[in-house]
């Protein structure tokens, strides 16, 4: 294999460009894998732009993709190079102790496992490197065509991880707040669960178009009033059972208090960015003793999670393909795409760009 590569990088904040980097080493439980599709991530955007992660030089951008397995270490077992993968955003270090307390996600440290593009350089280059290999890839079912794969690293497992934390049970009434990508996989997941009705909160009309596609019976704009409100009035002043949020910032979670009956559930999925508290409000907040229970998390990563949502996929029952709006071919796009993701034009959901 070539020494040098190239990769489409954060040079510092506010700055992207091409870089040239080493190839990385290979360590015996690691894999050095190609990509064959990359996506760009609202995260992305966060990191360059917001400094969401704190300065970065020269680090390699992007977290989503699919890839080919080009090297695997002497202690892999299950991967070998010419394998097609799924590749989680999240990969843990699957021997830690908050792995083996089920919070692999924070793997040697808070939101630690999320290596990609944070701690290491990303997917947006050449060649990638996977730490725990075994642990953490999962072979690309063969009827998933690659572009729709990459919605697999982070868009499903994050929405759906909404639905886990917000613990969405049949019949539920469910808010869903956001329905980009992430709320969209939410509402999905909300479906699959058996939600009765699925109110949606956004305003883009594809995003709309393509909640009504994967469930959502109701909509909502945040720009006419305040969402509690509109839900109130919606549920004859009961509320939901349960609230997702995947959109908004730290006075969303006022909204979803009020939204949420007494003993409901909220979960966050949503990444905020600025003010230094979240606001929950008092009276509605059973004024501390209304069993609303409110959970934050980042989605857990790993092979069994991807094998699994990957089934759903690859046997037909969740199309991902509303969520890949804008595909583009060759590395050459990859600013592009990335300055589109910037943009956020309203016809928008997810740019990819495909590398084979
Ligand atoms: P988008 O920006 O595409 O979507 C955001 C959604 O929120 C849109 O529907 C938007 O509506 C809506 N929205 C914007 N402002 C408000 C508001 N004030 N009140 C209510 N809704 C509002 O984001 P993504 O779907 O790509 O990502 C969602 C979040 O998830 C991001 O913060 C991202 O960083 C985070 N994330 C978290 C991960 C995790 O592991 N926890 C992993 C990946 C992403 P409109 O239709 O008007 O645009
Ligand atoms: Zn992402």
């Amino acid at each position: 294999m070539e020494k040098m590569m190239k990769g489409f990088a954060m040079l510092k904040i506010g700055e992207v460009g091409w870089i040239e980097k080493e190839v990385p080493t290979c360590g015996p439980m690691d894999a050095i894998c190609k990509p064959l599709a990359i996506a760009i991530c609202t995260s992305d955007i966060h990191t360059v732009w917001e400094g969401a992660v704190g300065d970065r030089h020269n680090m390699i951008l992007g977290h989503e993709c699919c890839a080919e397995v080009v090297e695997v270490g002497s202690m892999v077992k299950d991967f070998k190079p010419g394998d097609r993968v799924l590749v989680p955003a999240i990969t843990p270090d699957w021997n830690s102790l908050e792995a083996q307390a089920g919070y692999q996600m924070h793997s040697n440290g808070m939101l630690a496992g999320w290596k990609f593009s944070n701690f290491k350089d990303g997917v947006f280059a050449e060649y990638f490197h996977v730490n725990d290999a075994d642990g953490n890839l999962a072979i690309l079912p063969d009827n998933i065509d690659p572009v729709d794969a990459c919605m697999l690293s982070d868009m499903v497992p994050t929405g759906f991880h909404g639905v886990e934390l917000a613990d969405v049970e049949f019949g539920d009434t469910v808010l869903v707040i956001g329905i980009g990508p992430v709320g969209l996989m939410s509402v999905a997941g909300a479906n699959m669960r058996g939600a009765s009705r699925i109110i949606a909160v956004g305003t883009r009309p594809n995003c709309i178009a393509a909640a009504k596609k994967y469930g959502a019976s109701d909509f909502i704009s945040y720009k006419n009033g305040p969402i509690e409100e509109q839900v109130l009035a919606m549920t004859n002043g009961k509320g939901v059972d349960k609230v997702i949020i995947a959109g908004g910032d730290v006075d969303t979670f006022e909204a979803a208090v009020k939204s949420v009956k007494p003993g409901g559930k909220i979960g966050n999925v949503n990444y905020l960015g600025n003010g230094d508290y979240i606001k929950i409000p008092r009276e509605a907040w059973g004024v501390g003793m209304g069993h609303k229970q409110i959970l934050g998390g980042l989605m857990p990563g790993g092979r069994l999670r991807m094998e699994k949502l990957g089934s759903l996929v690859a046997n037909g029952k969740l199309d991902v393909k509303p969520l890949t709006t804008h595909v583009f071919e060759g590395w050459d796009a990859i600013p592009q795409a990335l300055q589109l993701m910037k943009d956020k034009p309203a016809d928008l959901i997810k740019p990819v760009v495909k590398l084979y």
